[in-house]
């Protein structure tokens, strides 16, 4: 029995084999892959794939709350399984997109309604920076 055939008919979408590996891949991975990626890894298995069916499969996965996009800037955006709201980090210097967590960002929807008159409805927080990696390659080739 295969859960994402189930889940993708429990959320009304038509079953396909390209459907089900793009969730897979979203589902296992960590690291924010963009269209064009996914597309890139998946194309070798699945030749009929194009670029437009998996921005189109990414675009019914997010009308039903299956992924969440996040709009990365440079008109590129970045696709994640988890749909909870969840801050990421972004390197300047490699661009991959992190999940971030930091003591001070629990609850941090809680926190702001409650010092403001304001409902959240939705957030998408980035940090942007230097990521760990990059910060041991720029010593390593200073020395
Ligand atoms: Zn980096
Ligand atoms: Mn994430």
């Amino acid at each position: 029995m295969n859960t994402i055939a189930a889940l993708l008919r429990e959320k009304g979408l038509k079953v396909t084999p390209q459907r089900i590996a793009i969730y897979q891949m979203l589902k296992n991975t960590k690291c924010h892959p963009t269209a064009d990626t996914i597309y890139q890894a998946l194309s070798p298995a699945n030749p009929a794939m194009s670029l437009a069916t998996v921005y189109k499969t990414l675009d019914s996965f997010q009308s039903v709350d299956l992924v969440q996009q996040l709009n990365v800037g440079n008109n590129c955006s970045r696709y994640d399984a988890e749909i909870k709201s969840h801050p990421h980090f972004i390197c300047t210097q490699c661009n991959q997109v992190i999940d971030f967590q930091a003591s001070g960002l629990a609850n941090i929807k809680e926190k702001i309604e409650n010092e403001t008159d304001c409902i959240i409805e939705r957030e998408q927080l980035f940090f942007y920076g230097i990521c760990p990696e990059c910060q041991k390659k720029e010593h390593s080739s200073q020395s």
